[in-house]
C-alpha cells in the first residue's frame, strides 16, 4: 500500500473516545493495538481468521474485559465497512480485497508501526533487511544500554511499538527491528535513524514479485528528513545507488576499504567515522560471532553508534560482549569429532548461504522447510567444495533434492530426528552438520524456535544416546 494508492489525510485516523476502530489480526501485536485502543476510550473491534479454538483463551478473555467485539474464524465485509479507523497486524496482507474495499470508502487504513509512531516522540532507531535486523537491533539495544541510556528494544522482535505507547517506560531512545511487512503499511513512519542491512529474495509468497519487495524495504528512509541518519551497506547492489532527501546525513559501510565508505573492514579491524576527522579504529578480536555476515552487520551498527555520539569505548565493550542470538548459526554440541550448528534462523536462501560460507570444515547440510518462491541455485552454488553431503526435508525437500541433483549425495527425510541421524550417517570426524533450512518453517514447527529446539533435542539424544 502506497501513499498514492491510500491518499487518505491522516489527520482522519480517528483513533480516540467512541471511534469504531478494527484490528485486523489477533497476534501479539493486535493485542497490544487493543489494549492500547481501549485505553484512548476507543470502541475496539478485532477480527482474525483463525478460530476460537485456535487462540489462548486468556487472550479473548482480556480483549472482553477490555470492552472489544471478537470477531474470530474469517472477516466479514460489514465489518471493515462500519470501521472508522483499521489498523493492521504485520501478518495480514495489506492488499486482501477487504482492505481495498475499506480504502474505497476512503476509510483510514494503517498498520499497527504507524499508529504507535504517530503518538511517540522518543528518537527512533530502525533496523531493516532481509537479514540480520534481530542481532543488530539486539546489539544496538545493548550498545545503548552500556552507554547509559534507557532503552525500548522491540518492533519485528519481541514487543511491537504501541506496547512502550501503553506502557509506562520513559525511554531515551527505542530500537526497532522493522519488517517489510511493517513498512507496507507506514505513512509518515520516519526515524532519528535508519539502517538498511541488505536485500536478498525473501517472502516472494507474499510479494507479487521482488522489486515490489525491494520497494517494500526502501519505503523505510522514504519520509526521512533534515538532522536524521541513514546507514547503508555499500555491497548491496541496489542499496549503493540509494540516495535520500538532502538533509538527511547518508553513512555508507562496506566490507572493503574504499573511497566514500564511512566505515569497512581493515586488517581484521573496523574503521569508521562520520567523516575523517572522526574516524576509529575498534578491534574484533574479541567478537563472538561466526561468519563475514556478521561482521558486516557489526559495520552498520557501529555507524549508528557514533550517529549517537556514543563514547568509542562504550562501542568497543559492546563489540566484546556481545554474544549473539540462539538459533543464529548456534553451537549445539559434538559427537565423535562431528559438530552441530543450529541456523534455523536461516529461513531464506541468502542467510543459509552465508551460514554455509561461514564455515572452514567440511558441512553436511540440513536444508528444507515451507518453500518461500526463491531459487536455491546460489545456495548449490555456495556450497560447491564446502558442502559434501546434504539432507533435505519439509515440503521443500523435492525442489532442493531437483537443485542438488548432479552436484553432492543426498538423503531425504521425514522428520528432524531423521534428518539428523541421516547427516551424522555422512558425517566425518572433523566435519561440522549445519541446519541452514532456507526455508521457513510452518509446515512442520509452530515457528523457526520450535524447529531449532527440535533439531537440539535430536542432537542431544544422538549425544546421551
Ligand atoms: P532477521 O531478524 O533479519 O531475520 P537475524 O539476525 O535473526 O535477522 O538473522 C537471520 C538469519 O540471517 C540468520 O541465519 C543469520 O545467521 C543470517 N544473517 C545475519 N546477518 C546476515 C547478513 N548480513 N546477510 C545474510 N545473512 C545474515
Amino acid at each position: 500500500m502506497t501513499n498514492t494508492q491510500n491518499p487518505i489525510p491522516l489527520s482522519r485516523l480517528s483513533v480516540g473516545p467512541k471511534s469504531k476502530v478494527l484490528v485486523v489480526g489477533l497476534g501479539t501485536s493486535g493485542l497490544w493495538t487493543a489494549r492500547w485502543l481501549a485505553g484512548q476510550g476507543a470502541d475496539v473491534m478485532v477480527t482474525e481468521r483463525k478460530k476460537e479454538s485456535e487462540l489462548d483463551p486468556d487472550i479473548l478473555r482480556e480483549l472482553l474485559e477490555l470492552g472489544a467485539t471478537i470477531e474470530l474464524g474469517g472477516h466479514k465485509k460489514k465489518t471493515f465497512l462500519n470501521a472508522d479507523t483499521i489498523i493492521l497486524s504485520p501478518g495480514v496482507p495489506h492488499d486482501m480485497a477487504l482492505i481495498k474495499s475499506a480504502s474505497e470508502k476512503e476509510i483510514p487504513v494503517v498498520g499497527e508501526l504507524e499508529l504507535a509512531s504517530r503518538f511517540i516522540d522518543t528518537p527512533i532507531i530502525a533496523v531493516t533487511g532481509t537479514n540480520g535486523k534481530s542481532t543488530v537491533t539486539t546489539f544496538l539495544g545493548r550498545m545503548l544500554e552500556n552507554a547509559g541510556f534507557n532503552v525500548f528494544v522491540g518492533g519485528n522482535i519481541g514487543t511491537p511499538l504501541i506496547a512502550y505507547a501503553a506502557g509506562e517506560q520513559k525511554a531515551d531512545y527505542l530500537v526497532l527491528e522493522v519488517s517489510s511487512f511493517q513498512l507496507d503499511t507506514i505513512h509518515t513512519f520516519s526515524p532519528y535513524i535508519s539502517i538498511i542491512l541488505n536485500i536478498s529474495p525473501d517472502h516472494l509468497d507474499r510479494y507479487p514479485d521482488y522489486e515490489a519487495y525491494i520497494q517494500s524495504k526502501l519505503r523505510l528512509y522514504k519520509n526521512q528528513s533534515d538532522g536524521q541518519y541513514l546507514i547503508l551497506n555499500h555491497d548491496d547492489q541496489r542499496l549503493s545507488s540509494v540516495r535520500p532527501s538532502s538533509g538527511v546525513s547518508l553513512l555508507f559501510y562496506g566490507s572493503k576499504k574504499m573511497e566514500g565508505l564511512h566505515a569497512f573492514l581493515e586488517g581484521g579491524r573496523i574503521s569508521a567515522g562520520l567523516n575523517a576527522s572522526t574516524r576509529q579504529g575498534f578491534s574484533l578480536d574479541a567478537f563472538a560471532l561466526p561468519g563475514s555476515h556478521n561482521q558486516e552487520n557489526l559495520l552498520g551498527a557501529v555507524l549508528a553508534g557514533m550517529a549517537l555520539g556514543i563514547d568509542a569505548a562504550m562501542i568497543q565493550k559492546t563489540i566484546n560482549q556481545f554474544k549473539g542470538l540462539p538459533h543464529r548459526i548456534e553451537y549445539v554440541g559434538e559427537v565423535k569429532s562431528v559438530v552441530f550448528y543450529n541456523d534455523s534462523k536461516a529461513t531464506n536462501v541468502d542467510a543459509a548461504v552465508r551460514a554455509v560460507t561461514s564455515f572452514d570444515r567440511p558441512l553436511i547440510l540440513i536444508a528444507g522447510g515451507r518453500h518461500k518462491g526463491a531459487d536455491y541455485a546460489p545456495l548449490v552454488t555456495a556450497g560447491r567444495g564446502r558442502v559434501k553431503g546434504a539432507v533435505f526435508l519439509g515440503e521443500a525437500k523435492g525442489l532442493l533434492a531437483e537443485s542438488f541433483r548432479d552436484e553432492i549425495p543426498f538423503a531425504l527425510a521425514e522428520n528432524m530426528e531423521g534428518a539428523v541421524l541421516k547427516a551424522f550417517s555422512m558425517a566425518r570426524e572433523g566435519d561440522a552438520v549445519l541446519l541452514a533450512p532456507a526455508c521457513s518453517s510452518f509446515d512442520m514447527f509452530s515457528d523457526y524456535p520450535h524447529r531449532g529446539r527440535v533439531f537440539r533435542e535430536a542432537v542431544e539424544g544422538l549425544i546421551h544416546g
